[in-house]
């Protein structure tokens, strides 16, 4: 079985929608994975804003807005009246849920989850009438009887794997098209949760990963992934190959095509993905496996927001002991480090959750002197970094020859090369890559 995952622009309106339904219909049984409608979550995440600044009526007006839009949506989506109506049904009882927060004192982390939950639940509950009322033999697989999160927010793959086995057993035993919810989850306490923005990438990994998928398919507005960032650089190829490893770099180094973190439960059981264009579905994407291309640089990506800390000490040097207290301060505030580089005298580190930064810098402080730096930028190059590919590194940093590097990272893992730049010199440098490596 495939599981194929569609992003928000692919579902992002009717006539995405009825794409979507001919792009899947073809008799073969699979789980397709639905994000909300584009623009969506972000709406979402706009009427929590204002139930937490406790203004109900904009909170309101927003609801109002987006339901219109809906409204419009089923309108062109279905062609009877009945399916009209079972739509409008059910899409206001997610509306009428997202009102009744309006009409409450208080919010919290747990009533946000719940409204960002309800782009999911109706993208999904829309495509799954579409297809019944085109008399596909369809069915919705509810995530959040499967999906869940543990006490530290990583996934709990066992119960995922028990639990999206009972309902799929559940559904009728002809079903062909099986339509669940990205991004949506349950956690620990049993409270609505998700997987971060993004996420739904990773719902189609993990849920791959459960039933032991031949393939999974990431559905998106791009044709796989491309050499570097297009919003950014241009120009751009999409890339043909991955190994899991330097896919996995990609997304965790600010390649927005892929949720950070998706590449893992897909590698752990080795099974493809592969990148595909909803608008282009003839292209050939880009396929993410255990294959190498051996002596190639692929690609290159940039993480925004980072901060860099600097922990310097006199004392570091000959010393043991030095480093595991600096990486404590930061495991003591559940806050993981993206680049490390350290010489006798002292440590850099990045991250980029920040929440915690004072505390941290106030505990590192006992010992050495500490600088932090905002805005900074981790450009990453992927490829077969082996250090045999002599030459390799020399061509890399010598594209970057114009660019200010504050930190270089390379030999933590045989497929990145890592720099730490300032955000104004971001693109300056995603260009200068591009042109050396890649034209
Ligand atoms: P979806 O809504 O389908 O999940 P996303 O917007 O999350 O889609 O991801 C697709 C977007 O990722 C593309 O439109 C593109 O702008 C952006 N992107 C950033 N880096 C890359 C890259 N290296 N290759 C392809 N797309 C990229
Ligand atoms: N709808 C969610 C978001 O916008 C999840 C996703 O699209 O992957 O972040
Ligand atoms: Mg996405």
């Amino acid at each position: 079985m495939k599981v194929l995952k569609f992003g928000g622009t692919s579902v992002g309106s009717a006539s995405r929608m009825k794409d979507v339904a001919k792009l899947i219909c073809d008799g073969q049984q699979k789980i397709v994975v639905l994000s909300a409608m584009s623009g969506t979550t972000n709406t979402l995440v706009e009427i929590a804003d204002y139930l937490y600044k406790k203004n109900p009526v904009s909170a309101s007006e927003v609801i109002n807005t987006l339901e219109h839009k809906y409204q419009a949506v089923i309108d062109e989506l279905y062609s009877k009246d009945a399916t009209k109506k079972q739509a409008a049904d059910t899409l206001k009882t997610n509306f009428d849920l997202l009102r009744s927060f309006t009409k409450n004192d208080f919010f919290t982390l747990f009533e946000e989850k719940t409204i960002l939950a309800q782009g999911e639940l109706m993208s999904t509950a829309m495509v799954n009438l579409y297809l019944l009322e085109q008399g596909v033999k369809s069915a919705l697989l509810p995530a959040l009887d499967y999906m869940r999160i543990d006490k530290n927010n990583e996934p709990d793959a066992a119960f995922i794997r028990e639990h999206i086995k009972k309902e799929l057993a559940k559904l009728p035993k002809d079903t062909v098209i099986y339509i669940t919810q990205g991004y949506i989850c349950r956690n620990a306490y049993n409270e609505i949760d998700n997987l971060q923005r993004g996420g739904s990438d990773y719902t189609a990994s993990l849920v791959g990963a459960a039933v032991k998928a031949d393939e999974i398919q990431i559905w998106t507005d791009i044709d796989g992934m491309h050499n570097n960032d297009p919003r950014v650089v241009e120009n751009t190829k999409p890339v043909a190959n991955l190994h899991f490893e330097e896919a996995a770099e990609m997304a965790y180094f600010g390649a927005k095509i892929l949720h950070p973190t998706c590449i893992l439960p897909a590698k752990l059981e080795g099974i493809p993905v592969r990148l595909l264009d909803t608008m282009n579905p003839k292209a050939a994407g880009t396929l993410i496996s255990n294959q190498l291309t051996k002596h190639k640089i692929e690609a290159v990506a940039a993480k925004d927001n980072i901060t860099a800390i600097k922990i310097k000490s006199g004392r570091m040097l000959l010393a043991y002991g030095f480093l595991r207290k600096v990486f404590e301060c930061f495991e003591n505030y559940k806050t993981p480090i993206d680049m490390i580089t350290t010489s006798e005298v002292g440590v850099s580190v990045t991250i980029d959750n920040t929440k915690n930064i004072e505390e941290i810098v106030n505990e590192l402080k006992k010992f050495g002197t500490v600088t932090v730096e905002n805005d900074m930028v981790i450009i990453c190059v992927v490829g077969d970094m082996d250090s045999m590919n002599v030459g390799f590194q020399a061509k890399i940093v010598g594209a970057l020859k114009e660019i200010p590097i504050r930190m270089i990272s390379y030999g933590g893992s045989n497929y990145n090369v890592s720099f730490l730049v300032r955000k104004e010199d971001k693109k300056a440098a995603l260009q200068a890559l591009s042109q050396t490596l890649f034209n």
